[in-house]
């Protein structure tokens, strides 16, 4: 009994001493040191030679070969789309292709290429898209002197949010989207708690800015429900029209 009250008391003793050592340092510490943030460094990432480089910590899904990788079809087989020149093109009727991987937030890099045989008009003329976790979409389309509905053009949220510009090259010449997802979270019971929210730079301009999605992007009635969701695949859309893809990388956040 002695014994443990006696170790009781000596901790007490170092405890104080440390708090008072801590104290004094804190003491020391001028206004603007104590709001310095130096616990846990920043993670050191080493960019590319350009911004279209793939960074050090980047997951590659599309360097130009083995679309296997990284690819599937919907139905989970190899992908029927073609890979020649190190680039991917849609084969129409093929269907939709999805990463093999799930993905909540990330960066992703895609470059893509409308055809530089200019056919069909509005919605037909160089559709494609990419759907964040498989239900959001960032459209992709031709339109470059090529009216259709705003918040169906390239660079929309499709039929949620008009781009704020044109930021579109012509057609045959290679563009590049850099998207930001932040996923929905959704509370224990399944409801979602916060939306997923998107920012889109198109060829360097800022196109969609930290939108919040209102639900999966659809042809018709948009559908404003967000349903629970995990991780899911990013999907590339088959609208019929030959667009090409290279240089798709993904940084997960
Ligand atoms: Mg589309």
């Amino acid at each position: 009994m002695l014994l443990s009250m006696k170790k009781f008391f000596l901790s007490l003793i170092i405890i104080s001493s440390l708090s008072s050592v801590q104290a004094q340092e804190k003491k020391d510490l001028s206004l603007s040191e104590m709001t310095e943030i130096w616990d846990t460094e920043v993670p050191v990432v080493t960019p590319g030679q350009t911004l279209m480089d793939v960074p050090s910590d980047a997951i590659v899904l599309f360097g130009g070969e083995n679309l296997n990788d990284e690819w599937t079809s919907l139905e989970g087989g190899p992908p029927d789309w073609k890979v020649a020149d190190s680039c991917l093109t849609v084969v129409s009727g093929t269907g939709n292709i999805k990463t093999i991987r799930n993905f909540n937030d990330f960066q992703l890099h895609v470059e893509w290429r409308t055809p530089s045989e200019v056919v069909g008009e509005s919605q037909t003329r160089g559709n494609s898209g990419i759907f964040l976790q498989g239900l959001y979409e960032v459209q992709i389309l031709d339109n470059f002197n090529n009216r259709t509905y705003n918040n169906g053009q390239a660079g929309s949220i499709y039929k949620q949010y008009t781009p704020l510009v044109n930021a579109c090259k012509g057609p045959g010449e290679w563009q590049v989207y850099d998207i930001f997802y932040t996923a929905p979270r959704f509370t224990s019971d399944g409801k979602y708690f916060t939306q997923p929210y998107i920012t889109v730079i198109q060829n360097g301009i800022l196109v969609q800015n930290h939108v919040a999605v209102r639900g999966p992007t659809t042809y018709e009635l948009p559908e404003y429900n967000i349903k629970f969701h995990g991780a899911a695949p990013i999907i590339l859309q088959d609208h019929g029209c030959p667009i090409s893809y290279r240089n798709i990388w993904i940084r997960e956040l």
